[in-house]
């Protein structure tokens, strides 16, 4: 299933949630039966959280730098 968005002349926009791929360019609205065309906005993305992003840049560059260590790290007590 996806969301779709549609945008009423009259009463703004409204989403539909039909399976994929089966959005037709027009609908009729929900609230007053006036032709709605479909629109298209962007995606729903989120970005991940600042230490999980860095994270995964480091990760990134690891695959053709990686990281030279020169000493052994300090062990952390676990708690
Ligand atoms: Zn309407």
């Amino acid at each position: 299933m996806a969301t779709y968005e549609f945008l009423c002349p009259a009463c703004g926009p409204f989403d539909v949630v039909l399976p994929m791929g089966t959005a037709s360019a027009h609908r009729e609205c929900p609230w007053c039966g006036v032709g709605a065309r479909r629109v298209y906005s962007a995606p729903r993305l989120s970005r991940p959280a600042p230490a999980m992003a860095g994270a995964l840049a480091r990760e990134e560059r690891s695959r053709d730098e990686p990281e030279i260590v020169s000493s052994v790290p300090r062990h952390r007590r676990r708690r």
